[in-house]
C-alpha cells in the first residue's frame, strides 16, 4: 500500500473518534460480594463462591459502587435513570468463570452527558452518549511464572470488580483530542474520587472506535475498535496508525471493514482480531438473581452532595478568584494535589500570579524527575510561601530565590535560614553598588565610548557585568538606576 503523508492524509478525510472508557470503582468491595477489590495481591486470594462463579451463588449490589457510579455521572453531567437494568452478557473466555459478566445493556444507569476538551482559545463539549455499570473479568497470566513456558493462569481476584463504562459520543477529530477527552475525563473521576486513574494498573481502561471520511461528508465512515491501549501514549499512536491505515485503505479504492482491532505498542500497528460477522452475539437477558436497581431522587441528591469541586468549577474559580489567565488556571487545577498546594501557596504569600509562576514552572519541572507526589513533598507551601515573600520584600532577588529553591527542595528547611546563612541577603545599599559600577566603568572604555555614541542598549550589558560581579545578589531595579546615572553623568 502506497503511504501517503501525514498532513496530506488529513487535508482530504477526517478522522472520527469515539472512546470508551472502563473505569474501576474505588470501592473497598467487589460489585456483588464482600471480596476484597484490590489490585497486586496474590493471585486468587480474593475469592469466594460468587466471583469464582460457583453454582448457586447469589449476587448482591454493592451500594456505594452505585453510589461512586452516581457520582461519576452527575460530574459529566449525566442524567441519572430512575430505573435500570442489569443483565446477563453471555460469552466464553477464561478469566470469565459464570460464563457471563453482568452488565447494563438497553437501561444504562446514566445517559446524556458532556464533558469539555481544550480548544484553541476556549473549551469544546465532548458528548457523552451513556455510562452502565458492569462488573470485571479474571486476568490471564502468560508470563512471569516458573510455568509459563508450558501454560498460562487465570487469577480471579479481578473477577467482580465494579467498573463502569463510560461511552462517548463520535465528537472527537484528532488523536491529540482523544488524548485530551480522556485526561480532562480521568481528571474528573479522580476528583470525584470514583478512580485513582492509573492506567498502567489498568484501573482505567480505554477502547478507540476510529473511522475517517472524505472532508466535506456527513455521513460516518466504518469504524474499526482498537483494544488494549494502556497509556495515553498509546492512545494518541493507536488512533494515528490507524487513520492512516484507513487512509491507504481507502486511497487503495478499497472498503473498510467494521472490525475489532488489537494495538501492538512494540510493532507500532493495529492488527484485526476478529470482523462484525465474527463479532459476538451476547444474547443479553436481564439478569434473574438482581432486581431492577431503582435510584431515588434522594440518592441522587446525596450523592450530589458528596461531590467536591470538580476541575472545570476550579479552574473558572481560580481564573477570577486569582485573576489568572485560563492556560495557567487549568495547568493548577489538572489535579487536586497541585491545586490544593497552590492555594497553601498563595493563601501565605498573598501573591496569586507570583504563586502561580512558581508552582508551574519550578515545582511542576521538578516534580517531573521526583518519584514523589507533590503531596509529599518535603518543600511544604507554607515555606514556598515564605520565599516568595522574600522575593517580594526585596530581600532577596528572584535570581537567588531560584538558588534558594533548590537548596530547599529535599530538606524543606526555612528559606530566610538558608538566606541568613549563606549570605544572600540582597544588596540594596547604594554605596557598594556605585564603587562596583565605577570599577566596571574605568575597565570597558570600549562600551563606554559604544554608550556615548548613542547605543543605549549598551546600558543592558554594563548592568550584567555589575550583576555578575556581585554574584547576582544586587538589586537589579536599583543597579539599573545606578548605571544609568553613572553613565549619563
Ligand atoms: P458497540 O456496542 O459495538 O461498541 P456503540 O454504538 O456502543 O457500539 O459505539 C461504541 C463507540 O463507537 C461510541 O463511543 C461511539 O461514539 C463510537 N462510534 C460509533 N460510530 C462511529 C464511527 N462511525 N466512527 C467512530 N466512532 C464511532
Ligand atoms: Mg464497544
Ligand atoms: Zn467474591
Amino acid at each position: 500500500m502506497a503511504t501517503a503523508t501525514h498532513e496530506d492524509v488529513l487535508a482530504r478525510y477526517e478522522p472520527v473518534i469515539g472512546l470508551e472508557v472502563h473505569c474501576q470503582l474505588l470501592t473497598k468491595t467487589k460489585l456483588f460480594c464482600g471480596c476484597l477489590n484490590r489490585f497486586g495481591h496474590e493471585p486468587n486470594t480474593n475469592v469466594c463462591p460468587v466471583c469464582l462463579g460457583l453454582p448457586g451463588a447469589l449476587p448482591v449490589l454493592n451500594r456505594h459502587a452505585v453510589t461512586l457510579a452516581i457520582r461519576a455521572a452527575l460530574a459529566t453531567q449525566c442524567t441519572v435513570q430512575p430505573t435500570s437494568i442489569f443483565e446477563r452478557k453471555n460469552y466464553f473466555y477464561p478469566d470469565l468463570p459464570k460464563g457471563y459478566q453482568i452488565s447494563q445493556y438497553q437501561r444504562p444507569l446514566a445517559k446524556g452527558g458532556q464533558i469539555e476538551i481544550p480548544s484553541g482559545d476556549g473549551l469544546r463539549p465532548i458528548r457523552i452518549e451513556r455510562i452502565h455499570m458492569e462488573e470485571d473479568a479474571g486476568k490471564l497470566l502468560h508470563e512471569g511464572f516458573a510455568w509459563s513456558d508450558e501454560k498460562s493462569g487465570v487469577d480471579l481476584n479481578r473477577s467482580g470488580v465494579p467498573l463502569i463504562e463510560i461511552v462517548s459520543q463520535p465528537d472527537l477529530r484528532s488523536p491529540g483530542e482523544a488524548h485530551d477527552y480522556l485526561a480532562a475525563l480521568r481528571s474528573i473521576l479522580v476528583y470525584a474520587g470514583v478512580s485513582d486513574g492509573n492506567m498502567e494498573e489498568g484501573s482505567l481502561r480505554c477502547d478507540a472506535n476510529v473511522s475517517i471520511r472524505p472532508r466535506g461528508r456527513e455521513a460516518l465512515g466504518t469504524r474499526a475498535e482498537i483494544k488494549n491501549l494502556n497509556s495515553f501514549r498509546n492512545v494518541e499512536r493507536a488512533i494515528a496508525h490507524e487513520i492512516r491505515r484507513q487512509a491507504a485503505v481507502l486511497d487503495s479504492g478499497t472498503r473498510i471493514v467494521q472490525e475489532t482491532r488489537l494495538w501492538n505498542a512494540e510493532r507500532a500497528e493495529t492488527v484485526s482480531m476478529r470482523s462484525k460477522e465474527e463479532a459476538h452475539d451476547y444474547r443479553y437477558f436481564p439478569e434473574p438473581d438482581l432486581p431492577p436497581l431503582v435510584v431515588s431522587d434522594a440518592w441522587v441528591a446525596e450523592s450530589r452532595a458528596s461531590l467536591p469541586e470538580l476541575p472545570a468549577q476550579k479552574r473558572s474559580r481560580f481564573a477570577s478568584e486569582y485573576q489568572l489567565p485560563d492556560y495557567d488556571a487549568g495547568v493548577l487545577t489538572a489535579t487536586r494535589d497541585v491545586a490544593d498546594y497552590f492555594e497553601a501557596v498563595t493563601g501565605g504569600c498573598g501573591n496569586p500570579k507570583a504563586a502561580s509562576n512558581w508552582v508551574m514552572t519550578e515545582v511542576l519541572r521538578k516534580l517531573k524527575d521526583d518519584a514523589r507526589t507533590i503531596a509529599a513533598l518535603p518543600l511544604k507551601p507554607a515555606r514556598l510561601a515564605e520565599l516568595i515573600r522574600l522575593v517580594d520584600a526585596g530581600t532577596i532577588s528572584g535570581k537567588i530565590a531560584k538558588e534558594v529553591f533548590d537548596r530547599i527542595w529535599d530538606s524543606g528547611e526555612a528559606p530566610q535560614a538558608v538566606v541568613e546563612r549563606e549570605g544572600l541577603l540582597q544588596v540594596s545599599d547604594t554605596g557598594s553598588i556605585e564603587a562596583m559600577i565605577a570599577e566596571v566603568v574605568a575597565a570597558s572604555p570600549e562600551q563606554l565610548a559604544t554608550y556615548k555614541a548613542g547605543k543605549a542598549s549598551t546600558l543592558g550589558w554594563f548592568v550584567g557585568q555589575v550583576m555578575k560581579k556581585m554574584g547576582g545578589r544586587a538589586n537589579p531595579q536599583l543597579v539599573n538606576a545606578l548605571v544609568k546615572k553613572a553613565l549619563e553623568s
